[in-house]
Formats: C-alpha cells, structure tokens, sequence
C-alpha cells in the first residue's frame, strides 16, 4: 500500500518507524507507518507558504469551485473511501457509506456554498473625510492535527473551511488511522494548485510536535485529548499563534419522569455505542429520574444487549471494534475497576467481544454515582453508565459538574422544562429530546476544558479567517 506523503507537489516516502498501522478487526499490520522528516515537516510548511500568496487572493468562488470538485471526486469514489477507511478503523463500512460519507461530501459542499456568501459588518463614515471597511481574510498557514475516530471526517471539518477561508494547510491525520488522508492528498494534488494543501505522516511527539512549533504557523487546528490540546495551546503560546482546539467530551443525557422513554432507549442504543462509542459526543453518563430508574435500566439493558458486532459478514455490524488493543485494553480495565464497587452493576455487556481483533461487548454500568470514575473520566468506548436522580435541579448540577462541556440531552415531553434545563447546562450542544444529530449548517464546539473553536457552520468560517480594518481618506 502507498504510504507517501504529499509536500508541495511531490508525493515523497517518509522514514521507516517502529509503528504498523493495523486492521483492528483482526490485529492485522496493514502497513507499515512512515514517518516525515523534520527537513519534510518545514519543506511542507515552506510549500503551503508559498502557495498562500496566490491561494489567498483567490475570489471566493474560485475556492468554491475548488471545494465543489474535491466533494464531486470523493462522492464519485464513496465506495473506495468507505472501503479504506473501513479497513483502518474497523467501522462498518455501512456506517462510512451511508452516514459519513454524505456528510463529508455535504461538508466541503457548505464550506463552498457559504464562503461566497461571508458577510462583513457594513463600512461607513465614523471619521469626517474617511471611509472604513471590514475585510475578512485569510489567517495564514495553518496547521492541522487529526485524532483517529473519524479520519476523513476529521479531515472535512478541518480543511472545508480553512481552504475556503483562503488559508493554505498543512494536516497531520493520527498516526493510527493516516490511510484516507493519503488517497484524498493523491485527489487534491491533482485538483488543487501545489502546495495548498499538504500531508505529512507521523506521531505526536515528533511530526506532531514540529509542526506546533514551526513558527512560519499562523494558527493550530487540533482535534485530540485535552492533554493534546494543552500542549499545543503551551506551544502557540511561543509565536503567539491562533489556536483551534476540539477536544474531548463526557456527554450528560437527563432523562426525566416525563421522558419517551422507548425513544430514549433507542437514541442511548444508537449513539451511546455509535463509532464503538469513540465519540467525543456519545450518549454515555447518563441521569435518569427515580420515578423510570428501574424500568429504563431494565430497557436498556435488554436493547444494548441486540447490538450485533462482529459478525462474519461486516454488513450486518452495527458497531465495530475500538481502534486498538490499547484502547481495548483502556475500556476493559475501566469497566474491570467500576464492577469491583458493589454499588454497581454491570447490567449488559462488560467483557471482550472477540479472541482476534479488538472487540469489546456494548457495556451498561448501573447504579454509578456522580464520583465515580466511570462518571467523571472519559472511558472512549461502547460503555454507558446509568446514575439516579431525584430532583431534576440534582441532574443539572451533576450533569454540568464536568471538565468537560461538549455535548449533552435532556429527554422530557415538558417542552419549559426542556427549554429551562437547556439553558442551565454547560454545554456547545444540547440536544431536546434527541442526541448526537449534526448537521454542516450549525457549530459543533465546546466550552470549558472541551476545548473552543468551532467546526462546521459559518462559525468554523469565522473562526478560520481574520478580522481587519481597512479606511479610505477622501
Ligand atoms: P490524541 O490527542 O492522542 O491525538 C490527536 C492527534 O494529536 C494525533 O494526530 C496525534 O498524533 C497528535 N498529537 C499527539 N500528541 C501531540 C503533540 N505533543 N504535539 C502535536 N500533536 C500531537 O487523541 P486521539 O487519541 O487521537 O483521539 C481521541 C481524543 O480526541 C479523545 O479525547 C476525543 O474525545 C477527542 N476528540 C474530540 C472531538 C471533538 O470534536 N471535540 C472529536 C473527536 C475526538
């Protein structure tokens, strides 16, 4: 398999590593990781430099053609995209096919409709015999950093609206999951002029790590760990660059007395174990009141318990394995520690999901309280944990008492009781009575220690471009 990079307008080899990219299926090597040098790294960054010259002064219906042609090529090539990134991920190539796919067309698609439509506030006299105007314009080069969970996704939400925005790219997918990345490099290089967008291989700690620290950088675009993204917030904090961090999640769902609670059930069952539940929005800390508690942990249990994975024939999956047998290995040892406290009970799941691969059954965790572990920490994985509440105010509080504050669901028929609780919690998005829906019109970002910055909407384009001042003396 072709594992070169693309830097300016040259396809080059990377450097051989100890890392293997593997089918997480089957634990297979799929082929080797090449990793970019550090002359690689800066040649990438020079080339995006030079290109932003001319990329820049680009009308923004030249750049929207440019994005309607690279969503056209993925759209016409959706079988081969969703059968790689199948591979590299381990998701059921139904799921790429006919949920990411569209979505990643229909992003490079918005990016391009919206680029042309961008409005600054209106110019106007505010001194005697001078004219100002606002000019929203490129940021520069941008660095981009992918985590593994949805590569080409990842990939849309980042470049769409930076190359709209008139900045040039220099993107880095994970390590782990790079494949999809080179097979839209090899459509880009052949769609867009050279050096705008370019794709450099390798970790964190060396590719990663340059790149952040490459002071020609005019703003970082992070999606990973917080961790991740503090590092790079210490790094831009050097040459002062522009930051743009999406970062991770432990999303709340309060489901109230009142709820639907079939719905609920249903929602929780699809996007608390979506992507094998490596979300950073997946329905996983969940609040339900005492009045349903034991009739909704019962329901869902039952439904968890149908979620197919692993079959033989992938088209019938429903969810895949995690990425790694680390990450397996990361779920296991949570749900290991959280069954030890006789307060909890894991009532579906909760144990490995194949002998081969890195399977790992759809997990429920009842009766967790609001300091336990499985509560409060990220677990990435197919594991949902149930607390009870009493009061409804009670849930609020817990349910915003969270680094984190990406995404969050409140499930009632009271539509005040909805719009009360929605305006209480400390969230980018709460979902009313659904989760997890998104759409290329609306922002999805964080707040708090989820990061800031968002992606998709006319925001991400805000976001991607800068604000300047320009005045006439007449
Ligand atoms: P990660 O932070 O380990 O890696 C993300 C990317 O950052 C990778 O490309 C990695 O190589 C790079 N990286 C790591 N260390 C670096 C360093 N020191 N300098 C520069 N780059 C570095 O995260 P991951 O394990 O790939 O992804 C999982 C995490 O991403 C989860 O925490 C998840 O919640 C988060 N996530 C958030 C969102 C969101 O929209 N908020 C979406 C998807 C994933």
């Amino acid at each position: 398999m072709d594992t070169q990079m693309l830097i300016g307008a040259k396809f080059e080899a990377g450097t051989e590593t100890d890392e293997k990219i593997l089918n997480p299926r089957n634990g297979d090597v799929i082929v080797d990781l090449p990793e970019a040098s550090l002359a690689q790294v800066e040649a990438a960054v020079d080339a995006a430099e030079g290109a932003f010259v001319s990329w820049s002064q680009t009308t923004p219906g030249q750049r929207a053609g440019y994005l309607l042609a690279i969503a056209d090529a993925i759209e016409k090539d959706a079988a081969g995209f969703a059968a790689l990134e199948s591979l590299n991920c381990g998701k059921p190539i139904n799921a790429v096919l006919n949920d990411e796919i569209p979505a990643i067309v229909d992003c490079y698609r918005f990016f391009a409709g919206a680029i042309r439509t961008l409005q600054a506030p209106v110019s106007g006299e505010y001194l005697p015999g001078f004219t100002s105007m606002i000019r929203r314009d490129a940021v520069g080069v941008i660095g981009s950093i992918a985590p593994w969970n949805y590569p080409l996704m990842m990939m849309a939400w980042k470049l769409a609206p930076a190359l709209a925005g008139g900045n040039t790219v220099v993107f880095k997918p994970s390590e782990q999951t790079p494949l999809t990345a080179l097979k839209l490099a090899k459509v880009m290089a052949d769609i867009l002029p050279e050096g705008v967008v370019n794709v450099v291989l390798g970790r964190g700690e060396s590719v990663g790590n340059a790149l952040i620290n490459n002071p020609k950088i005019q703003m970082l675009s992070i999606t990973g760990d917080i961790a991740t993204g503090k590092k790079i917030m210490t790094a831009a904090a050097k040459t002062v660059k522009r930051t743009h961090l999406e970062l991770g999640g432990k999303a709340p769902v309060i489901v109230h007395d009142d709820a639907d609670i079939d719905a609920a059930v249903a929602a929780i069952r699809t996007f608390g174990y979506y992507n094998a539940g490596q979300d950073c929005t997946a329905a996983c800390r969940i609040y339900a009141s005492d009045k349903i508690y034991d009739r909704f942990v019962a329901d869902l249990a039952a439904a968890v318990s149908t979620i197919k994975f692993n079959q033989a024939d992938d088209a019938e999956n429903e969810i895949g394995p995690l990425i790694s047998k680390r990450q397996r290995d990361r779920v296991e040892s949570f749900v290991t520690r959280a069954a030890e406290h006789k307060h909890m009970e894991v009532v579906a799941g909760g144990k490995l999901g194949s002998d081969k691969g890195f399977f790992y059954t759809p997990t429920v965790i009842a009766g967790a309280t609001q300091d336990d572990e499985i509560v409060r920490r990220e677990v990435f994985g197919p594991v949902v944990s149930v607390t009870r509440f009493t009061e409804a105010e009670q849930a609020v509080a817990w349910a915003n008492d969270s680094d984190y504050g990406l995404a969050s669901s409140v499930w009632t028929k009271d539509i005040s009781r909805a719009m009360q609780t929605a305006a209480k919690l400390r969230y980018g998005c709460t979902w009313i009575n659904t989760h997890f829906m998104l759409c290329n019109e609306m922002p999805h970002g964080g707040m708090k220690q989820s990061g800031y910055g968002k992606d998709m909407s006319i925001y991400a384009l805000e976001d991607y471009t800068t604000v300047r001042h320009v005045m006439i003396a007449h």
